[in-house]
């Protein structure tokens, strides 16, 4: 499986990265780029959004399959999500250019907004349907759930904010093993992100 980052390496700054910011939480990582630089898609799947979209202006949704890394990754603000002629329904490749670097919609300078959403609920169910079905966005006793993971170097800062923000903290700061710190907190489709910190 692999996972590519959607701007080249040397092209963009991380200009808003996933955490509160302005008294809500962003919900995702803003590399800024200039205007035109190539977008990427970070897995392999299918385009099952693109065009408008509030907020975006513009954004490509794409659904990936289990053996690609399973989940749905989010783009916006191109100008025109069809520029690269990617239209609904298509393969990709991970890798493939599918969009430009815009400015469009709520955005303040040109910029790709990037999401992952490992069990997003608003896309194609990937996963295998277990036996049980699991809680959503829970852990304990759910075959077959996967989450994501985010390492920080500031996990007591991330996990207030997020709980200052309003969302739930599922697992407050822990160690689990010498030097190897995790919280977990929910984000608004109720999917858990861990947050790891390791010295
Ligand atoms: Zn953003």
């Amino acid at each position: 499986m692999t996972r590519f980052m959607p701007v080249r390496a040397g092209t963009y700054q991380i200009s808003s990265p996933f955490g509160q910011r302005g008294g809500g939480m962003h919900w995702g990582t803003d590399f800024a780029a200039q205007d035109g630089t190539k977008i990427y898609a970070a897995q392999a799947g299918t385009v099952v959004h693109i065009g408008r979209a509030d907020g975006f202006g513009q954004w490509i949704v794409i659904d990936h399959p289990e053996e690609a890394g399973s989940g749905t990754t989010v783009y916006g603000h191109m100008w025109d999500a069809h520029a690269t002629g990617l239209r609904q329904g298509e393969q990709v490749a991970a890798g493939q250019h599918i969009a430009f670097v815009g400015n469009n919609g709520e955005s303040s300078g040109p910029h790709v907004h990037f999401e992952v959403h490992p069990t997003g609920d608003y896309r194609v169910t990937v996963d295998p349907m277990p036996e049980a079905k699991p809680a959503r966005g829970g852990i304990a006793g759910a075959s077959g759930y996967r989450y994501w993971t985010m390492s920080v170097t500031n996990l007591q800062e991330i996990t207030d904010a997020v709980a200052a923000a309003g969302y739930k903290v599922r697992i407050p700061v822990m160690e689990i093993a010498p030097g190897t710190k995790i919280s977990m907190v929910e984000d608004p489709d109720g999917n858990w992100v861990e947050f790891l910190d390791r010295d």
